[in-house]
């Protein structure tokens, strides 16, 4: 039996927002800390006005984290809840978006070395407390598989194959299933604990870096998909058997550098070539998804398409924002809240 079936009226995107400490570079320069939050965690930003310093404009958002906040408040706050989503047999999609610098791959990744770490990131929380739950024994039968794609220049590869180089891969629409597609050549790895999680990650981690240093700036201006999908078979009282499946996407962002104040492309941007038709589409994607738009335009990029089973309907979406605290950054970071606010 197929689960997933629920009531498409609800609200089912909600939007973060994550200060990051003032970096090195922000205190050597002296920059004043312009943007500032209620503690480690609560509703509302606060933005001091450049021209008049005495001015502040305050946003609220679902959660609002502050530069004390650590990883693990993250996962348990914004992770947690969609984790049990999956469990349920749901699929669920977490956005990293923000300038470069702003804390995304260390948001979503931060420190891949240990599952729980100080510095471990929002992946390996996940995976480590996905097996926590499921080899509790509670659940039936299960499998879980993962896939780490990028996607750079409308190009997607896989950073998990065990080919010396990139294979491109190419995206098919799925005919046995509405709104799905299938990627071909994908390595779905089928993985079977917490530590076997820990060797895969770095397998995908060393591995971009490999192709990073083949070519600068890639890594600010690519989207990585970690995409986790679990399969959970259970026997109903009536001995009816039940298969629920899951995925959970964690999408740490091309840097919003090159998106303008309107969310159209900037124009400088635009004219050096470096038009991320992912990152608009994303947000004309979520735009008609709050409007509730009879038509929403998934076709028209890769990351949206690949997502569009899980993103709208009865699946669940957090898009959480990065932001630097520094006057320096204040441009950057207004742009990125306007975005986020519009996702509201
Ligand atoms: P992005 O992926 O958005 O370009 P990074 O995640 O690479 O940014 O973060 C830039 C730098 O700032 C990294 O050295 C990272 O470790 C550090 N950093 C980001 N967010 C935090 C945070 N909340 N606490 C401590 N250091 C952080
Ligand atoms: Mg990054």
């Amino acid at each position: 039996s197929v689960m997933g079936q629920r009531d498409a009226q609800e609200t089912n995107i909600t939007v973060v927002v994550r200060v990051r400490p003032r970096n090195q570079k922000e205190i050597r320069e002296n920059s004043p800390i312009t943007v500032t939050t209620n503690g480690a965690r609560g509703k509302e930003l606060h933005v001091k006005s450049t021209i008049a310093e005495s001015t502040t404009k305050t946003y609220s958002f679902d959660k609002v984290f502050g530069p004390e906040a650590n990883q693990d408040l993250i996962f348990v706050d914004v992770l947690a809840p969609m984790l049990k989503e999956v469990l349920m047999g749901y699929n669920c999609t977490i956005f990293a978006y923000g300038q470069t610098g702003t804390g995304k791959t260390y948001t979503m990744e931060g420190d891949l070395n240990t599952a729980k770490g100080q510095h471990a990131g929002l992946i390996p929380r996940t995976l480590y407390s996905l097996f926590n739950c499921l080899e509790s024994g509670d659940v039936g039968e299960y499998s879980v598989r993962v896939s780490f794609t990028e996607l750079y220049n409308e190009e997607l590869k896989d950073l998990l194959s065990s080919e010396e180089d990139f294979r491109k891969l190419r995206i098919y629409d799925d005919y046995n299933k509405k709104g799905s597609i299938v990627i071909q050549n994908l390595e779905e790895t089928l993985v079977k604990s917490a530590a076997d999680v820990i060797a895969v990650l770095q397998r995908g981690s060393n591995k971009r870096q490999i192709a990073a240093t083949k070519m600068n700036e890639v890594s600010s201006r690519s989207h990585s998909i970690f995409c986790i999908t679990v399969h959970i078979k259970e026997t109903t009282p009536e001995g009816e058997e039940l298969l629920k499946v899951g995925k959970l996407n964690l999408v740490d962002l091309a840097g919003s550098e090159n998106i303008g104040r309107s969310g159209a492309e900037n124009r400088r941007a635009k004219e050096a070539g470096m038009i991320n038709q992912s990152l608009l589409t994303l947000g004309r994607v979520i735009n008609a998804l709050v409007d509730r738009s009879p038509h929403v335009p998934y076709r028209e990029s890769k990351l949206t398409r690949i997502l569009q089973d899980s993103l709208g309907g009865s699946t669940k979406t957090c898009i959480i924002a990065a932001v630097s605290p520094a006057k320096c950054n204040i441009e950057e970071t207004l742009s990125t809240l306007d975005y986020a606010h519009r996702a509201k």
